[in-house]
């Protein structure tokens, strides 16, 4: 069965600190949830994973027209964007894409998508908090919400989150463990794609069943994981104007610099939005790490990829994970995401997140 799968022996079988029951991240978990409590949005499956596991959208919100005669890259070519974006109101609804859980062991946001879902369907948390600020700016949005984008490492990774493990443990349970004994490691995992699983004892929750971390899966040459492809269809489809991509590390909470190669106005509106968030966060007493200034995303990857597909201002954001180096309680975990989320979108509703429309002209024709 799962145990014997290549890739699926988790040699530490680690216990961390019992997660509250407002804390549901496995994937049926996540699945009863959505299916149970949608009511004013609508749920269907994205896609299956490579292990044939659900990955589920929810959208809430109408949207704008999506009818077009180009794809981005065509319209950015015939210096008509309309092409691509189509004829839009000055105010049209801004479509943002929320998307957790794309390593399995980051499992933070994956408790923040559900909470997220019953205060848009209820205006409380699962801990009974309400949230009217959030709802009332989600409700200005057409909202996509992808609250577990990797089951399949979710599932291999079993435990709800990293809260009092080390962070060398957060390194074996995001990248796993070669057959040799040895932790594969960040930069280690990267050297491969997709991992050969014949190697590898652990594969961590970076990988879909297949080895594939979908955040490097974005050759232009093609995908290997059907995952990604049903992603980028999404951002392609609905003409995304934001994603927030929600990871986890061992340090504080920080929004990372834009993906690269995107205009500077993108990262220049990115440093905005980090700055509003850590000083939130900060006022918070969540302990947010420095912006970094000036400074450009490097690499090209999944937010890279999403931002030539629509031209969307693509983030990226690190919520801390709770280890003994760093610690943070569930309570202060949940926060952070739900912060996370209201703060971008207040970004989005004052600043809008398409950065040539920030001035009054709307650069729109
Ligand atoms: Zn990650």
């Amino acid at each position: 069965m799962a145990k014997t799968r290549p890739g699926w022996e988790d040699v530490r079988q680690l216990t961390p600190e019992p997660a509250p029951s407002w804390w549901p991240v496995s994937p049926t978990q996540v699945t009863r949830h959505f299916r149970d409590h949608t009511h004013k949005g609508s749920l269907e499956r994205l896609c299956r994973s490579a292990g044939g596991r659900d990955v589920w959208l929810y959208r809430l919100g109408k949207g704008k027209p999506t009818a077009r005669t180009a794809n981005y890259s065509a319209a950015m070519g015939s210096s008509d964007k309309a092409s691509y974006f189509g004829k839009q109101r000055k105010d049209y609804r801004q479509t943002l894409l929320v998307l957790c859980g794309v390593h399995g062991m980051e499992t933070e946001a994956v408790a923040g998508a559900v909470n997220l879902l019953h205060i848009l369907e209820s205006g409380r948390d699962l801990r009974g908090r309400r949230w009217p600020e959030l709802k009332k700016l989600a409700s200005k949005f057409r909202l996509l919400l992808v609250p577990l984008a990797n089951p399949d490492g979710r599932a291999r990774t079993r435990i709800p989150s990293l809260i009092g493990l080390t962070t060398d443990d957060l390194t074996y349970y995001g990248q796993g463990m070669w057959k040799t004994g040895e932790i594969i490691g960040w930069s280690g995992s990267k050297r491969f794609l997709p991992l050969p699983l014949e190697k590898v004892r652990f594969s961590g929750g970076y990988p879909n069943d297949d080895g594939v971390n979908l955040m490097h899966d974005v050759s232009p040459a093609g995908h290997k994981a059907r995952e990604t492809t049903a992603l980028l269809r999404l951002v392609e489809d609905e003409i995304v104007d934001a994603c927030l991509n929600m990871h986890g590390h061992q340090r504080g909470p920080l929004i990372l610099p834009h993906a690269a190669a995107a205009p500077d106005a993108y990262f220049d509106h990115t440093t905005e939005l980090a700055e509003r968030l850590q000083s939130r966060l900060q006022d918070d007493g969540l302990r947010p790490m420095e912006v970094m200034r000036g400074r450009r995303g490097l690499g090209y990857n999944l937010p890279s990829a999403m931002h030539f597909t629509s031209g969307c201002l693509s983030l990226t954001f690190e919520t801390p994970q709770g280890v003994q180096e760093n610690p943070y309680t569930y309570d202060e975990l949940l926060d952070i995401q739900l912060l996370t989320f209201e703060e971008t979108m207040r970004f989005g509703v004052e600043c809008r997140f398409r950065p040539d429309e920030s001035s009054d002209e709307g650069g729109r024709k």
